[in-house]
């Protein structure tokens, strides 16, 4: 049986500071949690550099900078937007795409995720595919069909192959930022289908790809949620925000 190294990935949206880089970085270091699992970081785009920097002073290059989002372009006239290139060359290994505030809040399709997604990983960056259903589809058993639709506007972009080197996490939006996580058993069957759903695209990922869950993980829930067998790890919003919070759910992992 493959065993899949866990991950767990801190999303701090639009928080965070140089402060909480230095603190996360220190407890990071001092648990010594990246030994076992991947530890993935994800600040504001003005932090990449700095985050980058000083975790080459504290001799912590594996863990991980991830960017919070990139345009599916390469440059141009976008104010305020960031390139895969900018992005990679501020020290980013991996790129969350689809996010469900990138989808709500700023209408990103589908469609763009995906372009966002193979601009990534033809960037030589992996992505991160944030994949959920709506309140609306969880409640009248939409759950599949949404999750279905999502990854196969990846598949008709990038092909069976874009599957071989990114990590996909569960978030269920109604899940996210609610205090309301998945119960473990429920998640672990839409980690299966997910797994079952990469399976039937490409056999020869579907033990190996890493499926993580988001939404409202906490120190209290992480260790019942991570211990499901299809669930690898997670990406943490709220909590990550709180070092002491974060390295106490990196080590139930
Ligand atoms: C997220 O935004 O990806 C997330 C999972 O947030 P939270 O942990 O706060 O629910």
């Amino acid at each position: 049986m493959t065993k899949r190294m866990p991950v767990v990935a801190a999303n701090w949206k639009m928080n965070g500071s140089r402060a909480l880089v230095d603190q996360i970085l220190r407890q990071v270091k001092q648990s010594g949690v990246c030994q076992d699992i991947e530890v993935v970081i994800s600040p504001p785009a003005t932090l990449y550099s700095y985050f980058d920097q000083q975790r080459k002073n504290d001799s912590l290059e594996h863990v991980f900078l991830a960017a919070q989002n990139i345009n599916e372009l390469d440059s141009g006239a976008l104010t305020g937007e960031i390139s895969v290139g900018l992005a990679k060359e501020s020290g980013c290994q991996w790129v969350i795409c689809g996010h469900s505030e990138r989808r709500s809040l700023f209408n990103e399709s589908s469609k763009v995720t995906a372009q966002k997604f193979m601009k990534a990983l033809n960037a030589g960056l992996k992505p991160i595919l944030c994949v959920g259903e709506t309140t609306e589809e969880h409640e009248q058993g939409k759950t599949f069909s949404s999750l279905t639709a999502q990854i196969e506007a990846v598949l008709h972009l990038g092909g069976k192959q874009a599957f071989k080197d990114c990590l996909i996490a569960y978030e269920p939006i109604w899940a996210v930022g609610t205090g309301k996580a998945a119960p473990p058993e429920m998640a672990q069957e839409v980690h299966r289908f997910i797994r079952g759903m990469i399976g039937s695209i490409c056999p020869e990922t579907a033990a190996s790809v890493r499926i993580l869950y988001g939404g409202s993980v906490k120190p209290e829930n992480a260790a019942a949620l991570f211990s499901q067998p299809d669930i690898d790890g997670g990406l943490i919003g709220g909590a990550s925000l709180v070092p002491e919070q974060f390295i106490k759910i990196c080590q139930s992992a």
